[in-house]
Parts: C-alpha cells; structure tokens; sequence
C-alpha cells in the first residue's frame, strides 16, 4: 500500500473543479502547487524554492511574507477587518486616501477604492462619461483607445483592450464600439511619433462629437504585448484631450509603483483620472484606486445623477487599506529608484546577448521589466517547466517570455532569472 499523496489529491481535486485565468475546464494546462511564499521565492511542490520572476503578475513588489506587512494586517484584524462604506467611514480608508493623494502628481485629490483593477477600470470611465454629460454632452459615449492595449477582463475594460486580442471578434454585438488609434511608437522613433500623433490627432477630431474620453496604459503596455513605447506620445494626448474636452485616463494598474523608474509615469504628464491597483496592497489583497481633480468630481456632481454612481460591497475594505498603506511606506522607506535601476541593469546585461538568437525577435527592458519576442508562439508548458528547472517561475504568454521581478531581488537573482529566461527560449 502506498501512502496517499496530499499533493497529488489537491492537484487532482483543482483539475476537476477548479478554473484558472484563462484556462479550460476539459483540457487544462499544468498547474503547480504553491505551499509557501517567502521574500522573493516560491516553494513549488516539486521544485522546492524559486525566485518569483513575476511578482504574482507585478504585484508582490516587496516580495512575500513581508514582516511590515503581515503586521499591518495582524493590527488590522485587531481593529476590524471589514465594515460597509456606505454611510460609514474609517481610519485605514482615510489615511490611504491621504498618502495615494501625496504621492501622485498635484491635483489628483479625489479618490474611490475599487475593489479590483478591472473595476477600477469601470469607475474611471463611468466618471468620464458622467463628467460629459455634465457638461451637456449627451452624445459623447465613446472613448479613444489604442491597439495593443490591455485594461481588464470586464466588459467594459475589454471593449477598450486591443480588439484584435480575439476578445472582440468573440463578442461582437455585446461590446460598445470605441476608437482605436495605431499602437503608439518606439522609444527615439522620430518618425514614429510625427505619423502617430498625426493619426490620433485625426481619429479624435472626426469623432469629436461622440468622444469622452482617451484610455491608455502610459508608457508601457502590458497584457497587450509588453511594449513600451515614447514618452512623448503622452504630450501628444493630453493636448488631444484639452484641446476637444476629452477626459484623459492613464491606467497605471501596472506600471505605478515605480515599476517603469517613475513612482508614476504620470509624473510626466498629468491626466484627468489615474488608475492603481496590482501593486497597491504589495500584492497582498484585491484593491485598486482612481484618483481624478476637482474639476472632474465637480463636473460629476453637476451631472444629472449628481452623485458618482458606483459603490462596490466591499468598497475601501480596511485590511486592504491598511496593507497599502503599509506598502506604500515601504516603497518609500526602500531605496526603490536604486533597486528598479539595479534590476533593470542586470536585465538588460542577461538579455541584451539573446538578441539576435535563433527564435527571438527582440529584446525590451524598461525600468525592471525584461521582455524577450519571440518569433513565434512561446511552447508555455515546455517555457514553464525549464525555467522551473532552472529555479525561476515565469508565466510567459503569446510570443512573450518575461519578468518583473520583486524590488529586493539581488544582482545574483537577476542573473538566476536571465538565464532561466534563456533556456525557457531556447526550449520554447
Ligand atoms: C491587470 C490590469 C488590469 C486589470 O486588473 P485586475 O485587478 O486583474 O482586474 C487593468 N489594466 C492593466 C493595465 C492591468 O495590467
């Protein structure tokens, strides 16, 4: 007789039952299991420890079991984990409010907790759609979005994510209609960025009357391709919004938080309405924020409604609240700027010699995010299992194979991770 095997029946019982993003319930693809987590490793049923090359999807930040921050929880919990926001207020909420107003760009003041980042997503454009009827524009139901962009995976988020994700074509019919301007240019890309501003500029004017708002994750897109792309094409769609009224959203749901090497990249240009969330809580619950200015709350109040009409159940969760505030001291009792720098270094030295390698079609680093094409769809099974072997987990995707790894990884496991990185490309 041999003893049972607890993780051999849970990993059985979750391909019975279980989804996971983007999966199949008949034919998943491997899962491994997780029985710990701690700084920037995983204990991997099977593997034992590897470096977190994704900060569970640009989340974990600080990495896991964080002291600071399991401690914030524990208090919490001491305090009360959750009460309704609905006529009710509380300290975890409030002080959060304070640091995100502190550390984004002047005039984002207004802030409402969301509950994920997709949702965030939602109320940010209910508040540019609610702010145009404001204003008495009835008609502008539509927003300016890009090829290659990704804001999430509810209906409204996915009607502005890339339509050519084969999320549109799916749901045609169901997803309104939104203006798509060309995936914006390369960093340097002179050329580029004339021919692009030009498009967007001309798609915005033609639809002038019907537009609301522009929806972009700036500087970098993720879930859409891993593109980062020239700063100065957000100069270039802030004086497209303020020229036609529109509201300007930027989704930083990844790239705040410093991941890029600005704490956020609307420190380069101001918009309207920010999005945060995945790194918000150091990866430790579900929170998202939107912050607008005062002339958008005040045109939101002036609409019909006169209230913002949203308000999630468990609307500015104060565990959640108090983690973020946590993490939030901790991104800046850390030398964060030293660390995306550091990474972003040792990513590059690893990566930049497989350019030119049989299979790749090229190599991007942007502050600590490394990013190797393919030229070809990644094998994600045969990808997985040789960077596991090689003590790294990564969770490549299309023809994308790359990383974001937690800020206190050290020189020795960027290095752990590139070459994982290489061997996943070599197989993949
Ligand atoms: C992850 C992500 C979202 C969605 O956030 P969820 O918390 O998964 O709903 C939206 N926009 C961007 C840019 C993201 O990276």
């Amino acid at each position: 007789m041999t003893a049972p095997d607890p993780a051999a029946e849970l990993l059985a019982y979750d391909r019975e039952h279980l989804w996971h993003p983007y999966t199949s319930m008949t034919a998943p693809t491997p899962v491994r299991l997780v029985r710990s987590a701690a700084g920037a490793c995983l204990d991997v049923e099977g593997y034992g420890e590897v470096i977190d090359a994704m900060s569970s999807w640009w989340a974990a930040i600080h990495g896991y079991r964080v002291p600071d921050l399991d401690a914030a929880i524990a208090r919490q919990t001491k305090q009360m984990s959750h009460v309704m926001f609905g006529g009710l207020t509380h300290a975890p909420a409030i002080e959060l409010a304070q640091r995100l107003v502190e550390i984004t760009p002047e005039g984002l003041e207004k802030v409402f907790l969301a509950d994920s980042g997709s949702v965030s997503v939602e109320v940010a454009m209910k508040m540019a759609l609610q702010f145009q009827l404001g204003a008495g524009r009835d008609d502008a139901r539509r927003f300016l979005a890009l090829h290659g962009g990704y804001h999430g995976d509810t209906f409204q988020p996915m009607s502005v994510t890339d339509p050519e994700g084969g999320m549109h074509a799916m749901w045609a019919g169901l997803l309104p209609h939104h203006v798509f301007a060309p995936r914006p240019p390369a960093p340097g890309d002179d050329a580029g960025l004339a021919s692009w501003g030009d498009r967007v500029r001309d798609l915005a004017d033609r639809n002038r009357t019907e537009l609301a708002g522009i929806i972009v994750e700036p500087l970098l897109q993720g879930a859409g391709g891993m593109w980062p792309y020239d700063p100065r094409c957000l100069a270039v769609l802030r004086e497209v919004a303020d020229d036609l009224g529109l509201v300007l959203i930027f989704d930083e749901i990844a790239t705040g938080f410093g991941r890029t090497g600005h704490l956020f990249v609307s420190e380069l240009v101001t918009p309207d309405i920010l999005c945060v969330g995945k790194a918000l809580t150091g990866g430790y619950l579900t929170l998202a924020a939107v912050l607008t200015t005062d002339r958008i709350a005040r045109g939101i109040a002036a609409s019909e409604a006169g209230v913002l009409m949203h308000g999630p159940t468990f609307m500015g969760n104060p565990l959640a609240c108090a983690v973020a505030s946590a993490s939030i001291d901790l991104v800046e009792r850390r030398d964060w700027e030293s660390d995306v720098e550091r990474i972003g270094a040792g990513l590059s030295s690893g990566l930049e010699p497989l350019r030119g390698a049989a299979g790749v079609a090229g190599v991007r680093v942007l502050g600590a995010v490394g990013v190797v094409q393919l030229d070809h769809p990644v094998d994600v099974t045969r990808a997985t299992e040789a960077a596991l072997e090689a003590g790294v987990w990564l969770r490549p995707f299309r023809d994308l194979i790359y990383s974001m790894p937690p800020y206190l990884c050290a020189r020795e496991d960027i290095e752990t991770i590139t070459g994982a990185i290489a061997k996943a490309v070599a197989v993949g």
